[in-house]
């Protein structure tokens, strides 16, 4: 029997990216992917929210942005069928990446590649038991089937997970009956697009850009004059078990339209045609013993844009503390915030996921006027910047254990401009290789001195910066602070405090 201390069911975007991180942690771990190849079929066609951040902490952004097909797009967003349009703000707070699935995912594989890891493609996760020492996993790959043992097993094996089933972890939730047709199209010479990105459609008229809702659906029409394709999308009111196996068509597409429009949209081609339905589901649990769960296997939200997002985080959450259990030095409890910390996102997304089915589903005068009023609301700053972050995941924090912890303690490490001895630097780089850090902004040599029993667990910097929040961060390795003195806090509480800290999230030294 083959060993490996951990198993990653599933090449997806979250398994790549938890292979990464924990390639980056200095574990190696197994990852088993049942397709041939890597997926060719569009999904996503881009990245938002709290990951972009992340991205550019790891120093990966530059590489992601230079691989999208086309400009990033100005930052207007859907949210249940009401336009948030963040145009208005000098520094939105959500950003998207322009950049399909399958790109995505071939520039995660590339960065396992190079970290080492090994995806093994074609090699089926066919069952899974599990005990107190660790887990076996029975696998059928191109030569037949074989079984490997290891410490833990991660189900990133998407939103059908058999891992999920397997470790007896329910997925309640709901499915709406509705189904949703989303293309990149491109239109015959007959269809002009006009300056404002409305189409005119001969023997019809003009079709507006943005929602349009009929009696008998809601249509989506996203263009700019010049640009080669058009997105459309359309959602009806379906029985929902349509065959997933049979592609979507464009007379399929053309049918939709006809039936919520009422026109028929001369198309030449398509770079893009699929058919989804939405689900709100979450996980009971993200962990049972040995096995755990990320990405779609762990969440399903009843809304686009959202998902990569929360799953790649999920990983980038999980892989630090697995890593600390598998070296031996994970403090008590460590690996069980994995579920504390990103149910607790995963439900924050699901929250406003749900509020948006609401706010789109309505047919009636008394929801028109809800979605007007919430379309008023959200033209003024504070909503409009709060609705973003809130999307983006980055209104989240992680509760920290103590009494009264730094408004800091729990949240994304802000990128503070830094002055060292050897330039200027940004919290940013200093996230780079994935480590704890200890950031000193106040030469503090009583906190430097305080962590140093933790040796080389701990990356200790001594920086200064403009208007300091505090004298001192500890963060984690997924970015996120872990503690914070006040500033000027006398040693007698921070080096207490700062023990702690590091005690609860690095172990014993
Ligand atoms: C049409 C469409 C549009 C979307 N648009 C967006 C969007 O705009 N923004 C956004 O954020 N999200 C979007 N999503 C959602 C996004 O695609 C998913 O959230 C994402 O793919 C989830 O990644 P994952 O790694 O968790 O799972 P998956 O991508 O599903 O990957 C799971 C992997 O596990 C493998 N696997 C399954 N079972 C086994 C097994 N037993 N053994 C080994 N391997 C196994 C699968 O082959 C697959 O490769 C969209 C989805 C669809 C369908």
């Amino acid at each position: 029997m083959k060993n490996a201390d951990v198993i990653i069911a599933g090449a997806g975007p979250a398994g790549l990216m938890l292979a990464i991180e924990l390639s980056l942690a200095g574990v190696r771990p197994l990852v088993l992917e049942r397709h041939p190849n890597r997926r060719d079929t569009p999904k996503a066609g881009g990245l938002g929210g709290q990951i972009l951040e992340l991205l550019r902490y790891r120093g990966l952004l530059e590489r992601f942005q230079a691989a999208c097909p086309g400009p990033a797009p100005a930052p207007r967003f859907p949210f249940g069928g009401v336009h948030l349009d963040f145009t208005r703000l000098a520094d939105p707070p959500l950003h998207a990446l322009p950049l399909p699935q399958q790109h995505l995912e071939r520039l995660l594989d590339e960065r396992a590649g190079e970290l080492g890891v090994d995806v093994h493609r074609g090699h089926e996760v066919t069952g899974v038991n599990q005990d107190d020492a660790g887990v076996r996993v029975d696998v059928r790959g191109p030569d037949g089937p074989y079984r490997v043992s290891a410490r833990y097993l991660v189900g990133c094996d998407g939103a059908r997970s058999r891992v999920r089933d397997w470790a007896g972890i329910g997925f309640p939730g709901t499915v709406y009956p509705e189904v949703n047709r989303l293309a990149q199209v491109t239109l015959t010479d007959e269809v002009t697009v006009l300056g404002n990105g409305d189409l005119d459609v001969p023997g019809f008229g003009v079709i507006r850009a943005g929602f349009t809702r009929t009696d008998h659906g809601l249509f989506g029409l996203g263009s700019s004059p010049g640009a080669p394709s058009v997105s459309l999308y359309t959602i009806e009111d379906e029985t929902t078990d349509y065959d997933d196996d049979v592609p979507m068509t464009l007379t399929e597409l053309q049918d939709s339209m006809r039936r919520v429009l009422g026109v028929h949209l001369p198309l030449a081609g398509s770079t893009r045609l699929s058919r989804f339905t939405f689900k709100a589901r979450q996980a009971e649990r993200y962990r049972a013993g040995r096995i755990l769960l990320a990405g779609d296997a762990a969440h399903l939200f009843p809304a686009t844009g959202v998902a990569l997002n929360a799953g790649l985080l999920d990983a980038v959450n999980l892989a630090w503390k697995l890593a600390a259990d598998l070296h031996g030095r994970a403090p008590d409890g460590l690996l069980d915030t994995y579920h504390a910390e990103r149910h607790l996102a995963g439900a924050r997304t699901m929250l406003h996921t749900r509020a948006q089915v609401a706010l789109r589903r309505g047919h009636d005068a008394a929801a028109e006027a809800l979605r007007e009023m919430v379309q008023e609301l959200l033209t003024d700053e504070q909503p409009l910047r709060r609705m973003g972050s809130m999307i983006a995941g980055a209104d989240i924090r992680y509760p920290m254990p103590g009494p009264n912890p730094h408004p800091l303690a729990g949240t994304f490490a802000p990128d503070l401009p830094l002055h060292t001895g050897q330039g200027t630097t940004r919290v940013a780089e200093l996230l780079h290789p994935a480590r704890p850090v200890l950031l000193d902004l106040a030469d503090r040599a009583d906190l430097r001195e305080a962590a140093r029993a933790w040796g080389q667990r701990v990356d200790v910097h001594t920086a200064r910066t403009d208007r300091r929040p505090s004298d001192a961060l500890l963060i984690r390795p997924d970015a996120h602070v872990a503690w914070a003195a006040s500033v000027d806090e006398p040693a007698d509480t921070a080096v207490p405090a700062l023990h702690e800290a590091l005690s609860t999230w690095l172990g014993t030294p």
